[in-house]
């Protein structure tokens, strides 16, 4: 009888210990996605789940196989597909947000009711959620214990590779009419098709996902920890959709940086930015609602303004403040933000506009191909103030010292508001305060070809603080 494989956001064939334990059974392999309209991700990320189904179907084909696509729920799916198919075993890796939680446990049950065991499997964090607890077993609240904590757990083990030998199953022919190619999803864009700059820059699947891995390795770590910041220049391992589709796994990065030949102080960099996202996922587990609520929640009473226009300025890169335009235009062409840039914008929206977080992190949400249901309100919460082990609400990042800390020659800014390229770096940061001649003669007046401020530093700045104590004092 063959084992049902359940792919979910695990789209590789290595480091697949559901994969490989029905593998390495002998058992033929039915390898199903349940693609389920009520449970898509952002618009950018169904732009990648596409480019992920088909490239998974690719890889599994190279083997033998191919990837089943069902439409529909998977409570009531699975369980009829592994009857149907007199399947002896069904087998997934676990995921950690609520919903997903709750259809597998329902998922079990049913199976078992029938008489078919279900089997889940670790691979999409180094440490299991509730394996990373306090002496007196309550979750940590604040990131240096907590990654202490899992550090002494101990590392993460090997990765596994490509099962050597995989056999399939066919789909049952009930099945057949609701098997659709990846090529029909309906995940892509059509009019208008906003989906040009995702692709000129990503190619998602495993494969690519081990290069980038292997450029990072020997090209970046060595220099990662102080370059990191700095937008304009290639640093950073750019891998965080690849995570976020498990095209690889963090011990898979784990193993690859600690064999790497680079200074300690780099490795120890990059391992930290893993722990934050194991962070962030343990603060998912333990509160499924991070992104609707505030974690500390005397800030439900913080007056956010209702402010449309400002709001879509931020959007679309038009708030007259270069690095923050900068940074959401890279975002709106490629699906990514540096994350130096993250936190500027994020800051921006929520201390100068004084905006509520939700707004930002929803418009996150549909514009980031790695968006990530806990990595994105964690961060929202961080930068907010809102959070857990947050940066407080009184400390407000100003967006040009920023600007000319972390791209002072301007060349980040350059590259994306292109209406500046010919301002030189001593006036690219704050336009509105450069000798408005001399900006014109490099080709910008404000008001036609840039944008004023949509809000003054000084003025936002001191709102922001009086809303906090108002806040105090309330
Ligand atoms: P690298 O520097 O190469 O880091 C390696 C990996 O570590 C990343 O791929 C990521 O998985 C993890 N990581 C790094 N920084 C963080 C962090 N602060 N929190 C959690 N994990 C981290 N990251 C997401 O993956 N998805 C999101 O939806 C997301 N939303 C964010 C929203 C805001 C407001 C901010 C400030 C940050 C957000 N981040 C998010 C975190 C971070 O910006 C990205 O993970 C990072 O920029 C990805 O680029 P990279 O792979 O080159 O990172």
């Amino acid at each position: 009888a063959p084992a049902l494989i359940w792919f979910r956001e695990d789209f590789r064939l290595a480091d697949n210990a559901a994969l490989s334990a029905a593998a390495q059974d002998g058992l033929p392999l039915l390898c199903v996605f349940v693609l389920d309209e009520a449970a898509l991700p952002g618009a950018a990320a169904r732009w990648w789940l596409n480019g992920a189904l088909r490239s998974l179907d690719a890889s599994l084909r190279e083997h033998g196989g191919c990837l089943h696509i069902l439409r529909g729920g998977a409570r009531e799916l699975i369980p009829a597909l592994a009857r149907a198919n007199g399947a002896c075993t069904v087998h997934w890796n676990r995921r950690y947000d609520r919903t997903g939680r709750e259809i597998d446990t329902d998922v079990k049950a049913t199976l078992k009711a029938s008489g078919i065991p279900a089997h889940s499997f670790g691979g999409a964090l180094l440490y299991e959620p509730w394996t990373v607890r306090t002496r007196t077993n309550t979750p940590f609240q604040v990131f240096t214990p907590f990654w202490k904590a899992a550090r002494q757990l101990g590392e993460p083990r090997p990765p596994l590779p490509v099962p050597a030998k995989l056999t399939f199953s066919r789909l049952p022919e009930a099945f057949q009419s609701s098997e659709l190619s990846p090529q029909q999803c309906d995940l892509l864009p059509v009019s208008p098709d906003w989906a040009s700059g995702l692709r000129d820059t990503w190619q998602p699947g495993e494969a690519p996902a081990q290069q980038a891995l292997t450029t990072f390795v020997s090209d970046l770590l060595p220099d990662y920890a102080s370059h990191r910041d700095h937008p304009a220049v290639p640093a950073t391992s750019r891998l965080s959709p690849y995570l976020r589709f498990g095209h690889v796994t963090p011990g898979q990065l784990w193993h690859a940086i600690a064999q790497a030949d680079a200074p300690a102080v780099d490795k120890d960099k990059f391992f930290a930015e893993l722990g934050w996202r194991e962070f962030a996922w343990s603060i998912l587990f333990e509160r499924p609602d991070v992104a609707t609520r505030n974690l500390r929640p005397e800030f439900d009473a913080l007056p956010w303004r209702t402010d449309p226009a400002s709001l879509k300025a931020w959007g679309m890169g038009r708030t007259g403040y270069p690095l923050v335009d900068a940074g959401m235009r890279e975002l709106w062409h490629t699906g990514w933000m540096h994350n130096r840039v993250r936190m500027v914008v994020a800051s921006f929206l929520v201390k100068h506009l004084l905006i509520d977080w939700r707004e930002g992190e929803r418009w996150f949400t549909d514009t980031l191909v790695d968006h990530d249901p806990a990595s994105n309100p964690m961060n929202w919460q961080w930068n907010a103030g809102t959070g857990v082990d947050a940066a407080p609400f009184f400390r407000i990042m100003n967006p040009i010292l920023q600007s000319e800390k972390f791209d002072a020659d301007g060349d980040y800014i350059r590259h994306w508001v292109p209406e500046l390229a010919r301002v030189p770096a001593a006036m690219i940061h704050a336009p509105w305060a450069a000798d408005q001649q001399v900006l014109a003669a490099c080709g910008v007046t404000l008001g036609r070809d840039y944008p004023h401020p949509v809000v003054d530093h000084r003025i936002a700045r001191e709102r922001a603080l009086a809303a906090w104590k108002e806040l105090r004092g309330a």
